[in-house]
């Protein structure tokens, strides 16, 4: 087994991106919480965004062939439910580079309540011309967790990760 430490592996696993997002990898989504060694053995945690999301399956097998690829022969992936995975976080940089990806970012979860509960609505900025004149077109993208917007001054379409 190759003699590396637990924050070379968290580097190693950078390599891993969002299937959805390969812009982002699963350390800046939030994804990845954890990384340990038990024995021999390399445990890494993740959570997923949403229980069931599809991208779960195909981010584990990646995990699986960058260890491998490393030389790490015994691991293992350990899906962790609790605490839930929010938008919260997704670091800054992980926003960053979602609206330069071209998917409006989302909002803390704190305020999306505070909207939730007050009834009052804030317009999503577009991350193309950083407009606010857009409007909710449907509230399921090529996603479950996003929504899709439309731009009424640069007219381009857009979608939003959903805050939750
Ligand atoms: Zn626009």
């Amino acid at each position: 087994m190759p003699t590396k430490s637990e924050s070379d592996i968290l580097t190693l696993l950078k390599q891993v991106k969002d299937p959805e997002i390969p812009v982002l990898d699963i350390a800046e989504l939030g994804v990845l919480r954890k990384v340990y060694f038990e024995e021999d053995e390399v445990v890494v945690e993740i959570t997923p965004t949403y229980s069931g999301c599809p991208a779960m399956q195909a981010i584990t097998s990646e995990i699986g062939r960058v260890l491998t690829g490393a030389g790490f022969r015994a691991y293992k992936v350990k899906t962790v439910l609790s605490p839930a995975w929010t938008t919260d976080w997704m670091n800054e940089n992980a926003r960053r580079k979602l609206v330069e990806y071209g998917i409006a970012a989302p909002g803390k979860v704190k305020d999306h309540l505070h909207r939730l509960r007050t009834g009052e609505k804030k317009p999503v900025k577009c991350p193309f011309c950083e407009s606010v004149h857009t409007s909710l077109t449907s509230a399921f993208g090529s996603t479950a967790c996003k929504a899709l917007h439309y731009c009424n001054d640069c007219s381009q379409p857009f979608e939003e990760f959903k805050c939750h």
